[in-house]
């Protein structure tokens, strides 16, 4: 149960002749909004009326004009993408698209996104929607004399449904584009160039540093250096220990460097290899545990 408030009716009602909220008017009294109903109801006052400042002027006091006709985003941003976005009411909106309902008089179509070079520029005539980029480009490269968007992707995919361009009017298939970062991510095998053996998808992932270690320079899903072959995943750990030892391991596989992740051959360690080192400390050093 919270404390009961000491906040007299004479206060809460001072605060409702003002206009303010019931929960605004228990925030700031420390009450509760139900008494501030009830106080309300029985002395016949009305309900405070919410004036929500308008989305078009709530997007204005977040920009700033800055050189080059471009318009700064002051106001809050999105994650890690750093994506001007604001909130108003209950929704959340992205300060780009609200620019282009401003200079557009529609809601836009797909994700909208400035095509000046100014980083998250949010002036209304310099955001583009799916549509007007696809238009803006498509100019660029008619311009270039790049020709018609060929039928189908070097990987064979239908263009007429996959075909985007870059802002330079070249054109990219983006099913190719989606399955190399899928890839990138360790969730599927590469899309090109497939290595003849599981040693070779290996090597392409390694790089020798200092010290005889191996740095792993692929996909490390969960923590864990993994990649594709033969269509699955193989952990990087178990395949160069069985390129050092011609066998398999024997329980889990894990550095036994001081290198995070190295993918060293001779540095990794099975179970009953460590059961070994162990006991060789033990011997040496007595039973410190
Ligand atoms: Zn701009
Ligand atoms: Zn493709
Ligand atoms: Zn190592």
């Amino acid at each position: 149960m919270p404390a009961p408030s000491k906040a007299t009716d004479a206060e809460i009602l001072a605060l409702i002749r003002e206009g303010l909220g019931n929960h605004r008017i228990a925030r700031e009294l420390h009450c509760d909004a139900s008494r501030v109903r009830r106080l309300r109801k029985a002395h016949g006052l009305p309900n405070a009326v919410q004036q929500p400042l308008p989305l078009e002027e709530k997007w204005r006091a977040y920009t700033r004009p800055v050189d080059g006709g471009h318009l700064e985003w002051t106001g809050p941003r999105a994650g890690s993408t750093g994506t001007p976005q604001m909130r108003h009411g209950k929704d959340r909106y992205s300060g780009a698209a609200v620019a282009f309902r401003i200079h557009h008089g529609r809601p836009p179509r797909g994700y909208v996104i400035a095509d000046c070079g100014y980083p998250h520029c949010v002036a209304p005539e310099h955001v583009l929607d799916e549509t007007g980029r696809w238009q803006k480009r498509l100019e660029v490269r008619e311009a270039r004399g790049l020709g018609p968007i060929p039928e189908q992707c070097p990987a064979g995919h239908d263009m007429s449904r996959y075909a985007r361009l870059e802002p330079d009017g070249i054109a990219y298939c983006q099913e190719c584009k989606r399955l190399d970062k899928r890839a990138a991510r360790g969730e599927c095998e590469p899309r090109s160039g497939r290595p003849a053996s599981l040693e070779e998808a290996f090597r392409r992932h390694t790089e020798p540093v200092d010290g005889g270690h191996v740095r792993w320079t692929g996909p490390t899903p969960k923590g864990l250096p993994t990649f594709w072959f033969a269509r699955r995943p193989h952990t990087a750990y178990r395949v160069a220990f069985r390129l050092e030892h011609g066998r398999d391991p024997d329980g889990l596989v894990k550095p036994g460097c001081d290198m995070p992740q190295c993918v060293a051959g001779p540095h990794l360690e099975d179970r009953p290899m460590r059961k070994r080192t162990d006991s060789l400390f033990t011997a040496i050093f007595g039973d410190v545990a």
